[in-house]
């Protein structure tokens, strides 16, 4: 079975600087990608109502999809929100409550210098307009790395945060780099999350929620023929199970 979640994390050009290049998709092509989504019949869900359907039903919704940024970037406001808020598509940002309105290195990739995070007023304004916020824990720490005291800390105090400041429950996680471990998974689950998301790419034959396969649009999807070749396996019918 495929899990019908693709991963953003830039929607931006990649600056000068950037050795590391994958996570950066250029606004244009984004707005592209959406269209060509809306266009194929996809209905758009946010992670948590996705979740909720496939516990309710065992499957995924037909056509469904949760489209998901990483990190919390500001562009993610400025370049995708529009496109995203136009088109009527729902989304969620996987944020880290410890980097809100600041310039961080945090979560960037192997070279890069700070860059900025979605402001408090941007994620309020966002959260007004169908996109969720999710947990990427609080400061973007590697969770197998970690005690366990320390897991408990970067899980709760994360999702803590966010409902905070949107005053909405903050349901499903991402782990930081996708580092997936038994005791974080369980963290996450007794804290009232109701699933996690890796970076794993692929088909499952079976479903853990707590450690759930994405599908990630990189930079090199440069044409649309390529992005539809990816997005196409999780277009599902309602006869698959
Ligand atoms: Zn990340």
């Amino acid at each position: 079975m495929n899990i019908p979640v693709i991963f953003y994390h830039k929607i931006d050009k990649p600056a000068a600087d950037s050795l590391v290049r994958g996570g950066f998709t250029p606004p244009r092509r984004f707005a592209v990608q959406m269209a060509y989504l809306k266009k194929s019949g996809f209905v758009f869900y946010t992670a948590s109502e996705l979740i909720e359907h496939f516990k309710q039903h065992g499957v995924f919704p037909e056509n469904g999809l949760a489209i998901t940024l990483d990190d919390g970037w500001q562009d993610n406001y400025t370049n995708a929100f529009p496109v995203l808020r136009q088109l009527g598509i729902k989304a969620t940002v996987f944020s880290i409550p410890s980097v809100i309105g600041e310039m961080s290195t945090k979560a960037a990739a192997k070279g890069e210098g700070p860059r900025a995070h979605l402001s408090r007023d941007q994620i309020l304004e966002m959260a007004d307009c169908g996109i969720e916020f999710g947990s990427h824990s609080l400061n973007h720490r590697y969770l197998p790395e970690l005690t366990s005291g320390e897991v408990k800390l970067e899980v709760e105090e994360a999702k803590n945060q966010i409902e905070q400041l949107t005053q909405k429950p903050c349901l499903t996680f991402a782990y930081p780099a996708g580092y997936v471990s038994d005791e974080a998974k369980e963290i996450i689950r007794a804290a009232g999350h109701t699933a996690a998301f890796t970076t794993i790419y692929g088909p499952t034959d079976t479903i853990d929620l707590y450690a759930l396969n994405r599908t990630e649009v990189l930079r090199r999807d440069r044409f649309l023929f390529q992005f539809a070749r990816k997005v196409k396996p999780l277009q599902q019918s309602s006869s698959v199970s």
